[in-house]
């Protein structure tokens, strides 16, 4: 049974403990970073090989209203990865699913994509996660801590988190406990969703429509792009030649 996150946004206060904790555990550097717009305070300006998890900031007028929302972003272990069936095509397996656990897991064999690979690997993802080091080549993105988990412990951002936006467990739970919340939430927000539910095993409750959040926040946010080779042959289903 896979493991899934379930991520309460209406939770979050945006205090960045699951960012710090990240990058505390996988021991990733500090990145230079610079004030980058007026009223947030989200930074860095984007996920980088150093940041597997980032707090999202997005501010808008609703009415008379400011909403201020706040996006805990991250891989989201897709179901049925799409980074894998692109990666497979050039090197199987250098991109792996762990079966106990669902976790999607970029090996140090990803270092063999070239910068082209990356790229459709990239494109392949409906959430725009996959990072690349420039100097290493190695693919990066979060891990679900899987070193943790298989322990017996709690993903370092959940552990981290002190409002209850950040659980963890088997899936079946983590969907009762957000189908729960999200009929709770939606008392006050009746527009309240859960993203992707069926196909992710990060599932997040948003109070606002999706594209007030973050561009990648749902799959269907993602513009149609014209299909490059390598994706329209995994959809297919057919070897790369
Ligand atoms: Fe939000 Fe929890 Fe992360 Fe703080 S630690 S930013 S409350 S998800
Ligand atoms: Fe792969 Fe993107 Fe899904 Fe993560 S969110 S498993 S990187 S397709
Ligand atoms: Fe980072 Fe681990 Fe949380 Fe993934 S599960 S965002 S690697 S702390």
């Amino acid at each position: 049974m896979p493991k899934t996150f379930f991520i309460d946004t209406s939770r979050c206060t945006a205090c960045r403990g699951c960012q710090i904790a990240c990058k505390e555990w996988h021991e990733l550097p500090a990145n230079k970073t610079t004030q980058f717009g007026w009223g947030s305070h989200q930074n860095p300006q984007d996920l980088n090989p150093n940041n597997y998890k980032l707090v999202r900031f997005s501010e808008h007028l609703d009415g008379d209203v400011i909403r201020w929302n706040f996006f805990p972003d991250q891989c989201r272990h897709c179901v049925s990865p799409p980074c894998k069936q692109v990666g497979d095509m050039t090197h199987e397996n250098a991109i792996v699913q762990d079966k106990a656990t669902g976790a999607v897991l970029f090996t140090e064999a990803t270092r063999k994509f070239s910068e082209l690979d990356f790229e459709d690997i990239r494109d392949a993802c409906p959430y725009n996660i996959p990072r690349r080091d420039p100097e290493t080549g190695q693919l990066s993105k979060c891990t679900m801590c899987i070193d943790r988990v298989r322990s017996g412990m709690l993903p370092a951002c959940v552990k981290a988190c002190p409002t209850g936006t950040m659980n963890f467990g088997e899936r079946e739970e983590m969907l009762k406990l957000a189908a729960q919340r999200l009929e709770r939430v939606r008392k006050t927000f009746p527009e309240a969703m859960l993203a992707d539910p069926d196909d992710v095993n990060v599932i997040y409750l948003l109070t606002d429509a999706p594209e007030n959040y973050h561009d990648y926040a749902v799959a269907s946010l993602v513009p149609v792009r014209p299909m490059d080779r390598k994706s329209f042959l995994a959809v297919l289903g057919r070897p790369l030649r």
